[in-house]
């Protein structure tokens, strides 16, 4: 731990400026001043006065950026066997009512938020229990936690459980987004209708307007899997799924619409209009069955896109399995997945100021384990690596929050 405002990291630098310009720079010394990066010396050039931590052989890169998870389901993943709809029923839905005691939120946060952490992740957009003021509590212990987070709770009418009027719901979103949005640059509130099977029209388009009043993010699921769009589309009179969140202006700029996987031909061509982000979740797209999402494509098509880790159907916060995994699924090459995860991720949150090893930005970084191998098998080697992690160390705004030790 460097107590010092100011100091200087000595390391290799690997970061990911467009998705096809992978930069690695060898033997850098960055200036970290009051949480951001100030100037990048060479390791000579530093000053003999200002505490300085040479990390090397361990490269640096920007943290890891989640756009898509449920802190909520951290106990529950991983349970195997079941399609979205009757997995929702049988195991999430009864995990997600336990939220309603605030103590049981504090104790399933602190791990998740750590675990997160621990995989070097430093901004995360997470959906959380039907539960209004599970979000106090979620902010509080990530303000201890000490990463970046954009956190909705869901808006869900039915089950009938966990319904609220639309009124208290909105009231409840005014009060929060006053006192966390866009605090100290690391709280931020995403209104968050669960799916449009969970909302009535007129839950969404309050959810739509509400959005656009405040200027806050927008989180949901869209087109995870087929008997959902049908039922969607029955429910909704409506002639696609983004349709209905079109409909409602949910449509936004700052939209995370998780999955997308069956989105048809004329639905992308509106979601790029609209310029909202498709975030891939491949660990649980294959987990469930619910089908694979044609990214490349995607890409292919301007649309901007980002990866999520979709804990409980994902089955871990890791985004260097959840990388892994997308390399599975389409090959894509591995710099690209870096990519995403780091700076692809922070323009998909409108975050410019994250995301790369430059002046300027904050100072959020993981550290990897250096090793033998040309720059790109390093990268092969961080994600495929199987007996240990390669994080040693996490730092977010400059300070340390996971070290070797605890990782
Ligand atoms: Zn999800």
């Amino acid at each position: 731990m460097i107590p010092s405002e100011r100091f200087f990291l000595i390391a290799h630098a690997a970061d990911f400026p467009e998705p096809d310009a992978p930069r690695f720079r060898r033997d850098l010394a960055l200036e970290v001043r009051n949480g951001k990066i100030t100037g990048l010396l060479r390791p000579e050039q530093v000053p003999p006065d200002i505490p300085a931590m040479d990390l090397r052989p361990a490269w640096i890169m920007p943290g890891f950026v989640d756009l898509h998870t449920h802190p909520v389901q951290h106990r529950v993943r991983g349970r195997a066997g079941l399609p979205l709809l009757p997995w929702l029923e049988r195991y999430v839905f009864p995990e997600e009512k336990r939220f309603e005691d605030l103590s049981y939120a504090e104790i399933v946060f602190r791990e998740a938020f750590a675990r997160m952490l621990g995989h070097g992740t430093t901004l995360v957009a997470g959906l959380l229990s039907a539960h209004p003021d599970v979000l106090d509590v979620a902010f509080e212990v990530v303000k201890e936690t000490g990463l970046r987070a954009i956190l909705g709770w869901v808006w869900m009418e039915e089950p009938e459980d966990f319904a609220r009027p639309v009124e208290e719901m909105i009231s409840f979103a005014r009060r929060q987004i006053a006192f966390w949005h866009g605090r100290e640059d690391r709280f931020f509130f995403a209104v968050a209708p669960r799916f449009a099977l969970s909302c009535s029209p007129g839950c969404l388009a309050a959810a739509g307007n509400l959005a656009r009043e405040e200027g806050v993010f927008v989180h949901t699921h869209i087109s995870e899997n087929p008997d959902e769009i049908r039922e969607v589309l029955r429910r909704f009179h409506a002639s696609s799924y983004s349709e209905v969140y079109d409909r409602a202006g949910l449509l936004t700029d700052r939209t995370f619409l998780a999955h997308g996987v069956y989105l048809w031909a004329r639905e992308l061509d509106l979601v790029r209009e609209r310029r909202s982000v498709v975030v891939h979740c491949p660990t649980a797209n294959d987990f469930l069955h619910s089908g694979r999402l044609p990214r490349q494509s995607l890409r292919a098509r301007g649309i901007r896109t980002a990866l999520g880790s979709d804990v409980g159907a994902g089955w871990t916060f890791n985004m260097l399995h959840v990388i892994r995994h997308a390399y599975l699924v389409e090959r894509e090459p591995l710099h690209r997945l870096f990519y995403d995860a780091t700076r692809g991720g922070a323009l998909a949150a409108s975050m410019d100021r994250l995301g790369l090893v430059e002046s300027g930005f904050f100072a959020d970084f993981v550290v990897l384990r250096g090793g033998e191998g040309t720059e790109e098998e390093l990268l092969s080697l961080w994600v495929f690596e199987e007996e240990r992690s390669p994080v040693v160390g996490v730092m977010v705004n400059g300070r340390w929050l996971a070290h070797e030790a605890a990782v």
